[in-house]
């Protein structure tokens, strides 16, 4: 039987953060002030052990998920992820297997990755300037290291690579054609993605928000597109096909399209607690039973009435007297 939250929203998608630090400090995420180098992050005994990991998914995929999505924090910092990935990989109803990554480590990762069994691979860029590059990530790893990373990674047979920007009015606006354009020659799918007011630190404005409308617009300017039809229940993007035949390109209107009602992701974050909503002010502690000897039926027990709980519908209330105030960092949980 498919287990449904209040508003009949399957459990379908489980993003997993293996961890909560990251080699940027991309300000929209996690602001330097806020996350200085000596930031009490997760301790090593803290975090969830790969076993933890791959017995929860597996608990996780009992209860209806199909697709799983690797994040954090940059989770290319984990050490040994190829090993995470092939455990996963090897549970049946595993469909899915994606990761999330800001690329500076992926150059070196994309073979092993891909051996492991890793199926898709989203790098995220915000820029192609490389000036404005290390300033919005806060980042010292220059641009070169994540185009070399798209590289090795279309060459261990990642295709198509999807593309990850976060557009903000004022900062990188102006290169949603240059972006389009590198991914259209590139063979990449790009989604430019509204900022959001994730977290509480990020010093979210409404009028930093470029709206899906307008980079549509853009881009309907330059290159004929048709709307991808027919979207699978629980996708975020609304796609398009450019009529040339150059691939696809997305945009990901979390803010003036929300698509709550649709969303079928639960968020495992690297200390083991379990978020209904991206911006959830607290979660289900399932490693407190995965450490006290709980049986997977227990486990299982316990995602069950989370979901049959979940009402959350953040981005529909944004705004609203009725939105929740607190909410937890996106590193923790994943993006
Ligand atoms: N570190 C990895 C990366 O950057 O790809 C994975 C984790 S990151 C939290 C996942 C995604 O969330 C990235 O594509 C990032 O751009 C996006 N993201 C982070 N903060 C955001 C915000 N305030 N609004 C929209 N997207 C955001
Ligand atoms: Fe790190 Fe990704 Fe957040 Fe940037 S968006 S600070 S790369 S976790
Ligand atoms: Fe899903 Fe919460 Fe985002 Fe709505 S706000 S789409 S419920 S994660």
């Amino acid at each position: 039987m498919v287990l449904t939250d209040r508003l009949s929203r399957p459990l379908q998608t489980l993003r997993v953060s293996v961890t909560d630090r990251c080699n940027f400090r991309c300000p929209y995420c996690m602001p330097r002030e806020v996350f200085p180098a000596d930031y009490p992050f997760l301790a090593r005994e803290e975090i969830l052990h790969y076993e933890e990991i791959e017995r929860l998914v597996a608990i996780f995929v009992a209860k209806g998920v199909r697709k799983v999505r690797l994040t954090g924090g940059e989770p290319l910092l984990r050490k040994g992820l190829p090993d995470l990935v092939q455990r996963l990989a090897r549970i049946r109803g595993v469909e899915d297997l994606a990761l999330t990554t800001n690329g500076a480590l992926l150059a070196e990762a994309a073979r092993p990755l891909r051996e492991a069994g890793l199926h898709r691979l989203t790098v995220s860029l915000d820029t192609l300037d490389a000036a404005r590059f290390r300033n919005l990530g806060d980042t010292e790893v220059p641009l070169g290291r994540v185009l070399s990373g798209l590289e090795a990674a279309r060459g261990a047979g990642f295709a198509p690579i999807k593309l990850n920007c976060v557009l903000q009015r004022g900062i990188n606006d102006d290169e949603i054609l240059d972006l389009a354009t590198f991914a259209r020659e590139h063979g990449h799918i790009i989604r430019f993605i509204e900022f959001m007011d994730v977290g509480t630190q990020n010093g979210w404005r409404l009028d930093a928000v470029v709206p899906a409308g307008e980079v549509l617009a853009r881009i309907s300017e330059r290159w004929d597109s048709e709307p991808v039809e027919d979207p699978p229940a629980g996708r975020v993007a609304e796609r398009w096909r450019y009529r040339d035949g150059a691939g696809e390109f997305g945009i990901i209107a979390s803010v003036t399209k929300a698509f709550c009602g649709g969303c079928d992701r639960a968020r495992l974050s690297a200390e083991g607690s379990l978020y209904t909503c991206l911006f959830a002010g607290s979660g289900v502690n399932l490693k407190m039973a995965l450490r006290n000897g709980s049986s997977d039926s227990d486990i299982g027990a316990i995602i069950t009435n989370a979901w049959k709980r979940r009402d959350d519908r953040y981005s529909e209330l944004r705004g609203a007297a009725t939105a929740p105030a607190r909410k937890v960092e996106m590193f923790h949980i994943g993006g």
